[in-house]
């Protein structure tokens, strides 16, 4: 008893070491709300075959590496090779290297490689990039298999009507087509959360659910 106090209250220093070294170098982890989602859905879901696009430092895939099944695998892709070192040393010293693989370059041109099926997506990566990305892994996805994308408001901007500084507005821009595009895609159905900056949970659709569904299919 005394011994899994003291692990827990070790552990809980090691993630908010993590999360201030994140914050003095302006790396982004995902907020609190976020960590709760994710931490919620794996659990319910205990998901054999996890993919998260976008390590960082591997703060979010603590989270599913903790929370998910001890027969859960996570492959999780970075593009910036320092961070995913950093990634790397933070997974061991949580020890979770057994169930985390790592692949170091663009998630775009990884992922038609795969070809297993995973039952939970993540997505944190270039926020111009939604569209592209999720269009590249839906079909990778299990029969009730789940993507949730993290920052689908972008700052709170995609349902803004500022003016923007041309790069900022093609992210926006972007981001607002993948919305729709989510809206429109009968293979998911999806929820967007309005929590911390804006959360899309999709879940795939069996076949047979498919051929049941009404109009829309919502
Ligand atoms: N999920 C992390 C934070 C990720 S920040 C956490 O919550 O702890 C977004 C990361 O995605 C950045 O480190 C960036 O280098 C990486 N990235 C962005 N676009 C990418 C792409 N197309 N392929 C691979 N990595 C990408
Ligand atoms: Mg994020």
């Amino acid at each position: 008893m005394i011994d899994n106090n003291y692990k827990l209250w070790e552990e809980q220093d090691k993630l908010k070491n993590i999360e201030k070294k994140a914050n003095q170098n302006h790396i982004p982890i995902i907020d609190k709300e976020t960590a709760n989602i994710l931490k919620t859905v794996v659990l319910i879901k205990k998901p054999k075959l996890i993919l998260e696009i976008g390590t960082a430092i591997g703060y979010s895939t603590l989270w599913l590496a903790k929370f998910s099944p001890q027969f859960s695998e996570i492959v999780t892709i970075e593009r910036n090779e320092d961070l995913l070192n950093m990634a790397l040393k933070n997974i061991k010293d949580f020890g979770y290297e057994d169930k985390v693989n790592f692949k170091f370059g663009q998630a775009e041109e990884i992922i038609p490689y795969f070809r297993r099926r995973f039952d939970f997506v993540f997505i944190d990566a270039a926020k111009g990039q939604y569209l592209n990305l999720f269009k590249k892994v839906q079909e990778k996805i299990s029969d009730n298999g789940i993507i949730i994308c993290d920052n689908v408001f972008y700052k709170g901007l995609v349902r803004k009507n500022n003016k923007l500084a041309h790069k900022i507005r093609t992210i926006v821009v972007n981001m607002r087509d993948f919305l729709h595009y989510l809206e429109e895609n009968d293979d998911f159905h999806t929820e967007i959360i309005d929590l911390a900056d804006g959360i899309s949970v999709s879940r795939r659709r069996n076949k047979d659910e498919k051929s049941r569904t009404f109009g829309t299919g919502r």
